[in-house]
């Protein structure tokens, strides 16, 4: 990668440090740099910079950011090559160790640990599938158990074949590009399986495994895996709570994201438990004002479309605030929901009435299929009402216009009533 800038030294006065080169990142880099904003660095401990799209080598990226369909690489090389030319400093090879109250950060790099302080810091680390470990699996640790992102970047960047047969598990689209992965490396999968009755991406997804040769068991939980050293095979639960073993040699356990959040959990930064995300304000804005956060750390899960829209919103947000030109974080709502088929609202905190600028709209997800009206109450009664039919990870948008007769400060819950069974 060109490096066409000064190397990061300890004490170095940077205006914008963002941690994290994926896509949010690298847009709002970018837009700060557009924007007029001095010195801004971008921190990625990888050796380069692009996220997840870097070893996602299929379709569909880019039709927001270059309007065309684009292979998650070569998006990836765009984005950074973009940053570059607008005068963004790519640091790769640095991970953030902690970020400590005021905007300094401690970063390794290969030749050590040192001290660095933006006037702001924007958090853009992302997020992980869930591994086995936290999925609570019964059965030894054999080789060939893998989330889709290192399947992805196994075959993508190394050029490696980890297993020939494996079980899909999950149906989230990360599953689907666990198929196309498969197919590109002559891997074949033997069943796609999904504890829910219906498959969780968006039809006609579920056709994709029918037509790839995988079965698709719907209502299906993984229960075991078996094999000493390598996968020999899983057995599942039917949905009528049957048992049976399927013959594999190896496991891909896709989605059920959390956000990649252990800076700000670990630091001083409020954390969501419900988004697992730092809690923000429709800027943006993390409870130390000095820190941003955009892209999938804010919630899992969006596309890279998405994502880089609210880097990019996000670096001009950052920018109004060096100028000048955000409100102070006081007196803002909290957004809240104690209702267990809603799985989580974000931003966390509004300020009414909107700015102009900032986050347009609630993005709220369900936890199963709901089919109710969906309510905001305060104190007071009901502020906002709409019958909705949601599905687990589609996002449901709600504008913060039509909060507006919440009043100053106070709580917004969330809840779903008269849902139709
Ligand atoms: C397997 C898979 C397939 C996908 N397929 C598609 C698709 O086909 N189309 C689509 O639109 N979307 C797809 N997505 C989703 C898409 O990749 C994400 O929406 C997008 O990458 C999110 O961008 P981001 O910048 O928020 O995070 P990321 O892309 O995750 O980038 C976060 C970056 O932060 C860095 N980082 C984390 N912690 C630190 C630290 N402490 N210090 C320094 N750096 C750090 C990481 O190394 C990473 O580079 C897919 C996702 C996966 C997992």
């Amino acid at each position: 990668m060109m490096r066409n800038h000064p190397p990061l030294n300890s004490g170095a006065a940077l205006d914008v440090a963002v941690i994290g080169g994926g896509p949010s990142g690298l847009a709002a880099a970018t837009a700060l740099k557009e924007s007029g904003t001095a010195r801004v660095v971008v921190l990625e401990r990888e050796a380069q910079a692009g996220g997840i799209p870097r070893h996602c080598g299929h379709p569909p990226f880019g039709m927001r950011e270059f309007r065309r369909v684009l292979r998650g690489p070569t998006y990836a090389a765009r984005l950074v090559e973009r940053a570059l030319r607008a005068g963004v400093e790519i640091h790769t090879g640095t991970s953030v160790v902690q970020v400590r109250p005021g905007g300094s950060l401690l970063v390794a790099v290969a030749k050590g640990v040192m001290e660095i302080s933006a006037r702001r810091i924007i958090l853009a680390t992302g997020v992980r599938e869930m591994p086995r470990s936290a999925r609570l699996i019964s059965g030894v640790r054999a080789q060939g158990v893998l989330n889709t992102g290192a399947l992805q970047s196994m075959v993508y960047l190394k050029n490696r074949r980890p297993f020939h047969r494996p079980v899909i598990v999950g149906s989230e689209l990360v599953a689907f590009s666990a198929i196309m992965t498969s197919r590109h490396a002559g891997i074949r999968p033997v069943a796609m399986i999904e504890a829910n009755a219906r498959v969780t991406a968006r039809w006609p997804s579920a056709l994709y495994p029918r037509l790839s040769g995988v079965s698709l068991l719907t209502g299906t939980r993984l229960l075991e895996i078996h094999g000493e050293r390598s996968v020999t095979g899983v057995t599942v639960a039917g949905p009528d709570g049957a048992r049976r073993c399927i013959d594999c040699d190896g496991v891909v356990l896709s989605g059920r994201f959390t956000p990649e959040s252990t800076l700000a959990r670990c630091g001083h930064l409020e954390v969501d438990p419900a988004t697992g995300g730092p809690i923000v304000d429709q800027w943006g804005r993390c409870s130390d004002p000095v820190y941003f956060a955009a892209g999938n750390l804010l919630r899992p899960v969006e596309t890279a479309g998405w994502s880089w829209s609210e880097g990019r919103k996000c670096g001009q947000w950052v920018a109004d605030d060096l100028a000048g030109r955000l409100p102070p974080l006081v007196s803002a709502l909290d957004v809240k929901t104690h209702d267990p088929r809603l799985k989580y609202v974000m931003p966390q905190k509004i300020m009414l009435p909107p700015a102009g600028t900032g986050m347009v709209d609630l993005q709220l997800r369900v936890t199963r299929p709901v089919r109710g009206e969906l309510v905001a109450v305060n104190g007071k009664g009901i502020l906002w009402r709409q019958n909705i039919h949601a599905l687990p990870e589609r996002r449901v948008l709600v504008p913060i216009a039509d909060m507006d007769c919440a009043g100053g400060a106070g709580t917004i819950q969330f809840e779903i009533r008269e849902e139709i069974t």
